[in-house]
């Protein structure tokens, strides 16, 4: 193995700014994920309902109605209209995921995103090298191509395979058939493409990245002149391709924050910077250099 795929994410940034700091969105996504695992599955574990119901739908402490608007539109497209307290749920979740960047969905919500940031991780420290040629508008196609399966169908097809679904599921009723799907997701990062389910191939990633695009809440890198180039927020990433035009961009007249609906506000950016570049932010706190005329995010990459 060569000196750079030894090399450790974030070694830097620990040895900086400790092993907490370094840490710390990584922490407190992994505690959000795991706690709604929790709460739903205190009912059918424990027998305390405090939340009733999947990813899906939910109905928490009998006032709060949650309905995944993925989910909810392809049933729609079958002919079925939600009930009232269904559509209110999807208005809440809608305003919610418009507001904080639909990725937030991913990264501090989706069970399936422990499963691949496992797979991410331990390609880097094996080393694997070398992605199939798998392109990012897949995802789009394929979230299409729900919808009108749905459609032709009159059965939400997608819910019959989502991995997101049967993982969450099966965590709470029992898993089945599910691990299988699961470690196919786990594999195909693996050894496949880096990063490849939810990059590629997922249609609810790409939902929730349509749902965010204009969402205020957004990484940005004011510090970019700080950047020594160790290449470990591109390395921890899971949209790396979403980096390069904030943090590079300050001689193209491109502002400091990423807008790409593709990131998934998951902070790991912030945390493996040993320069303190990156941090949360709003996207209308966005100032642009002067020094040359400004061009598009797309043609700073
Ligand atoms: S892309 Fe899909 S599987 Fe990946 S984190 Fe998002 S919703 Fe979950
Ligand atoms: S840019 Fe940062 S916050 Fe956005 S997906 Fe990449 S690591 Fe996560």
């Amino acid at each position: 193995m060569s000196a750079v795929q030894n090399k450790r994410i974030g070694a830097e940034a620990v040895a900086e700014k400790g092993w907490l700091r370094a840490h710390k969105w990584l922490i407190l996504r992994r505690i959000s994920q795991f706690s709604i695992l929790v709460l739903f599955l205190a009912g059918p574990w424990f027998g305390q309902w405090i939340v009733k119901g999947n990813l899906a739908y939910s109905y928490t402490l009998g006032v709060l109605p949650l309905t995944d608007p993925y989910v909810a539109l392809q049933s729609m497209v079958t002919g079925h209209l939600p009930e009232t307290l269904g559509l209110v749920g999807m208005a809440i979740v809608l305003v919610f995921y418009l507001l904080v960047g639909g990725r937030v969905y991913c990264s501090w919500v989706c069970p399936v995103n422990i499963v691949t940031d496992a797979a991410g991780w331990l390609r880097n420290r094996l080393g694997i090298k070398g992605s199939s040629q798998l392109g990012r508008n897949t995802r789009y196609w394929i979230l299409g191509m729900t919808f009108v399966g749905s459609a032709l169908t009159g059965v939400v097809l997608w819910e019959l395979i989502n991995p997101v679904s049967m993982l969450h599921r099966g965590l709470i009723f029992g898993m089945g058939m599910a691990w299988t799907v699961v470690l196919v997701v786990f594999l195909f990062d693996l050894f496949v493409t880096s990063r490849g389910w939810c990059g590629r191939l997922c249609p609810v990633g790409a939902f929730y990245s349509l749902l965010g695009r204009w969402s205020p809440v957004r990484i940005s890198a004011p510090a970019r002149a700080a950047c020594n180039d160790c290449m470990d927020c591109f390395e921890v990433c899971p949209e790396p391709q979403v980096i390069r035009p904030a943090l590079k961009g300050e001689g193209k007249g491109v502002g400091p924050v990423i807008l790409s609906p593709n990131c998934t506000n998951c902070g790991r950016c912030i945390d493996v910077c040993s320069k303190e570049v990156f941090t949360f932010g709003l996207r209308f706190n966005n100032p642009v250099s002067t020094a040359q005329p400004a061009v598009t995010q797309s043609e700073a990459r």
